[in-house]
């Protein structure tokens, strides 16, 4: 069965290439506290074309320390699906929440646990990084799940 979500009004669905959950992790920095309007935000990296998309999309482009994030949200309901970023060429950043099977996700890593809300007890065992971690132990945590 292929991995699939969409958006709240269901305008926007896609579908992903595989049939295993895209490993995802949680970021708790300010910026997606604000941005998701909770805790923290659940993400899947994912190549830029693993993504097969129906639906009417709209575009919000920003620039953040010099580079250009686009993101896109369901342009009749306004979730925000995805983004890309000109730091990241290549790859595109999924909201995990808005998979289907989205109740089955565990996050392999935590970052900018720094700004994490308190309340908040991360699981024993799960690789996090009070900022961001390199790319390098960001691949290896991400690999292994
Ligand atoms: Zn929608
Ligand atoms: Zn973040």
């Amino acid at each position: 069965m292929p991995i699939t979500g969409h958006c709240h009004c269901a305008a926007v669905t896609y579908s992903l290439a595989q049939d295993t959950l895209p490993t995802v992790y949680a970021c708790h920095c300010t910026i997606c506290q604000r941005w998701s309007g909770s805790a923290f935000a659940l993400h899947a990296l994912l190549p830029e074309g693993a993504l097969r998309i129906t639906g009417p999309l709209t575009e919000y482009s920003h620039e953040h320390q010099g580079q250009v994030s686009n993101q896109r949200c369901c342009a009749v309901c306004h979730t925000r699906l995805f983004n890309t970023t000109s730091a990241a060429p290549g790859l595109l950043v999924l909201r995990a929440g808005t998979l289907t099977r989205a109740v089955d996700l565990v996050p392999a890593a935590h970052i900018w646990t720094h700004s994490k809300q308190t309340w908040l007890a991360l699981p024993d065992g799960v690789p996090s990084w009070p900022h961001s971690p390199t790319p390098e132990q960001f691949a290896s945590a991400l690999s292994k799940r």
